[in-house]
């Protein structure tokens, strides 16, 4: 089958509340921008009924309302939406091709929102009382739901047992199994210490879930003892795992630098380690993963798309030239002594063509001519970098034009 090719500036991966906060700012930055969306769009959060520390909803919002208007705001500024799932991503420079199953996709820039899954346990019955039916994954999002009930934690690695003794605020018993032996855990001291003199935890060792039960919800957890195999059913109002989350990037292995844990590291702009395709949300490498982080993340990243394609601008009419000798003056411009160079460099557009790149504004056009130090001048001819000079005076820059 022939592949149908269509083009884009961005092609952002993933629809949850990062992806699609990137798009409304790039389809407010009048981008051609697609969302391509593998299931639902609104992402992790449709799957949760209540979402109550999202700012501007006092009585709280549904995962699905709050989301929805994000696509619906998304669409007003142009967002084209595409629902299938993207094999791969192949980094041609100044083309990505994103490649779904009818089309390849040939984008500028791509923004990766693709989020990632909490971990299962994969025992009985487990499918049946996912998320609102009393298997939970987020205790920020839950606890308050909790006040005064009984709930399970599984695990022992920080974020269980730090995130059990936040639900203690709320629950009058939190009880958490763990597979090790008594007293050994997998999280940092001072939390075992905490959670080990907390009045209202207690502990069941050598567990793991062996199934779930219940009606329209879950009621009880029937953990297993691994050593005995003796069945251990405790009744709960929910059950927390955190036994990890794995991000959904296999597509990315040997592409984007990523944690030994597969999130994928970017920088404060959600640049990844390949120049154009940027990063944002829950599948990044960061310690908060909820909905105002992943749109905080999402709007930085669609504005540093719009900044990366202006800068590609600049670089192909203005330092590329056509191919003429041209004079790339670097600079950061919050330094005085910068700054004093301009006057000179402006007397030399009598004999060759001048652009100036304020980097305290932006790196990018320094990193796409690999400069690291400021100021520097760069002279560009066919193309290509002919000289960098770094010890800038009006003498030593004539005698290199
Ligand atoms: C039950 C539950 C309750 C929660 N409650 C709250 C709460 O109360 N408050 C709060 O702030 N946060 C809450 N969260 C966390 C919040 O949902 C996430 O932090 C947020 O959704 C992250 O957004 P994201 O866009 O980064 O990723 P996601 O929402 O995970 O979106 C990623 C999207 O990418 C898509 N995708 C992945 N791979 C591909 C591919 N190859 N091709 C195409 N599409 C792809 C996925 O289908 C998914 O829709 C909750 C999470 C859960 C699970």
């Amino acid at each position: 089958m022939e592949k149908r090719i269509e083009e884009y500036d961005v092609v952002i991966i993933g629809g949850g509340p990062a992806g699609l906060t990137a798009g409304i700012y790039c389809g407010r930055a009048r981008l051609k921008t697609l969302i391509i969306e593998k299931s639902l769009i609104g992402g992790l959060a449709t799957y949760t009924s209540e979402i109550e520390n999202y700012p501007g909803y006092p009585e709280g919002t549904s995962g699905m309302d709050l989301t929805s208007d994000f696509h619906k705001q998304a669409k007003n500024y142009g967002v084209k939406f595409k629902l299938t799932d993207v094999r791969s991503v192949e980094d041609k420079g100044d083309i990505k091709v994103v490649e779904t199953f009818r089309t390849d996709y040939h984008a500028k820039c791509v923004i990766v929102c693709t989020g990632g899954k909490p971990r299962l346990t994969g025992a009985i019955d487990e499918d049946l009382y996912l998320y609102d039916k009393g298997i939970s994954f987020c205790a920020t999002c839950d606890a308050a739901a909790n006040t005064d009930k009984t709930v399970l934690v599984v695990g022992s690695g920080d974020a269980a047992i730090e995130e059990g003794m936040f639900l203690t605020k709320f629950a009058k018993e939190v009880i958490v199994s763990i597979i090790h032996d008594e007293g050994i855990m997998d999280c940092n001291e001072i939390a075992k210490n905490q959670a080990l003199n907390n009045p209202k935890m207690s502990f069941l060792w050598n567990t793991g879930v062996k199934r779930y039960e219940g009606d329209e919800r879950l009621h009880t957890v029937v953990l297993e003892n691994i050593r005995t195999k003796e069945e251990v059913p405790v009744t709960v109002d929910s059950c927390f795992l955190f036994i990890g989350y794995l991000p959904n990037t296999d597509i990315f292995e040997n592409m984007l630098d990523m944690t030994a844990q597969g999130y994928l590291k970017v920088n404060e702009h959600m640049e990844t380690n390949i120049p154009g395709i940027f990063a944002a949300g829950d599948v990044c490498d960061k310690t908060i993963r909820q909905v105002a982080t992943a749109v905080g993340d999402g709007a930085i990243a669609g504005c540093s798309v719009e900044k990366y394609l202006a800068e590609s601008e600049v670089f192909e009419k203005q330092i590329l030239n056509d191919g003429k000798k041209t004079l790339v003056y670097l600079y950061d411009g919050s330094d005085a002594k910068q700054r004093e160079h301009l006057s000179f460099i402006e007397e030399l557009e009598n004999d060759v063509d001048v652009v100036r790149v304020d980097v305290y504004k932006s790196k990018g056009l320094a990193r796409r001519l690999h400069v690291e130090q400021f100021p520097t001048i760069v002279i560009m001819n066919n193309n290509n970098v002919e000289t960098r000079i770094d010890s800038i005076s009006k003498e030593s820059v004539k005698n290199y034009l």
